[in-house]
């Protein structure tokens, strides 16, 4: 990309913001048009053209265009979260004997590469390996479980992440052969014990929401760990620097190397240890399922830091 918008360091908020739409437009114009998913209706519904922003320093500085203003939904991007919660409520052997953290260079979905590996997924970043967590955290039920989740981020962020009840209806009201394949899959192969609870967990924990200037202030907080969080935090970042953002993610740690996760929501969330984090929104996604705005965005936003 040439002839881009020299933009100003996030010291001077303001002057970001103010020079935000240009740079939007210059990057929408250097990018391919993109697909809005169909399997999820509500998805297929979203405004191609919102785009919102937030960038959080650990030394507090920050800066948000945060259009929408309501909480998005998190899609994949609450698999580094339910990997946390498992891994601080469960511990790390458990979960490091369920799952691996290796990249896979087959899409999110992808059966084949779970059958290969004899159910192992490959790390907690693909469905797989997500859908098997839903499967291994308590509860006696989706709905319990994903309160208990969310009962756990309130206490440890004071963050609420509520269930966006419609789009749950709508990730329900088609059915979804590749999960179903996935979790009937795990079970086969002893990974997991009931494919239905797993599934129903995995669709509504997807369904939480947060904003984008909460979702950059959680990302600033993995950026600066306290003690006991460290190992813990570390295995999450780690995983989304192999996975986050599926097959493009070793090629992206290459040239831009901050860990990032995706969703088919539209959501790309990035956080550098030590640095900061920005979570950013923009629907039309590239055919692995990453928003190609979003990853164009923070490609850039990085600099600004
Ligand atoms: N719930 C979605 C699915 O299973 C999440 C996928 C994503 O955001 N990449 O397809």
């Amino acid at each position: 990309m040439t002839g881009l918008l020299t933009m100003p360091h996030l010291n001077q908020a303001d002057r970001l913001v103010d020079r935000l739409d240009e740079l939007v437009q210059q990057l929408a114009k250097n990018i391919p048009s993109g697909y809005l998913p169909d399997y999820v209706p509500a998805l297929a519904q979203a405004n191609s053209q919102a785009f919102g922003a937030a960038l959080r320093a650990i030394d507090g500085r920050t800066w948000s265009r945060s259009r929408p203003r309501q909480p998005l939904v998190l899609m994949s991007v609450v698999k580094p979260l339910l990997l946390l919660y498992a891994l601080r409520i469960l511990g790390i052997d458990p979960v490091r004997s369920l799952l691996d953290c290796q990249p896979s260079a087959l899409p999110y979905n992808d059966l084949s590469q779970l059958l290969e590996d004899g159910g192992r997924p490959r790390n907690a970043m693909l469905n797989s390996g997500a859908i098997a967590l839903a499967g291994l955290i308590p509860g006696r039920n989706a709905r319990d479980r994903v309160r208990l989740f969310q009962r756990w981020c309130y206490e440890t962020w004071g963050l609420l992440l509520p269930v966006n009840e419609t789009l749950c209806a709508s990730v329900q009201s088609l059915p979804n052969q590749h999960n179903q394949a996935i979790a009937q899959t795990l079970v086969q192969f002893g990974t997991l014990e009931d494919a239905t609870l797993a599934l129903d967990t995995y669709n509504r924990i997807c369904c939480t929401t947060l904003t984008l200037p909460d979702l950059a202030s959680l990302g600033c907080w993995l950026a600066e760990p306290l003690d006991d969080w460290a190992e813990a935090i570390a295995e999450v970042l780690d995983m989304m620097a192999v996975g986050g953002l599926y097959q493009q993610s070793p090629d992206w740690m290459e040239r831009v190397g901050w860990p990032a996760k995706s969703s088919v929501s539209g959501l790309v969330w990035a956080v550098q240890p030590g640095v900061g984090a920005i979570a950013c929104y923009s629907p039309p996604l590239d055919d692995q399922g990453n928003s190609l705005l979003g990853l164009a965005f923070v490609r850039r936003a990085i600099d600004w830091f």
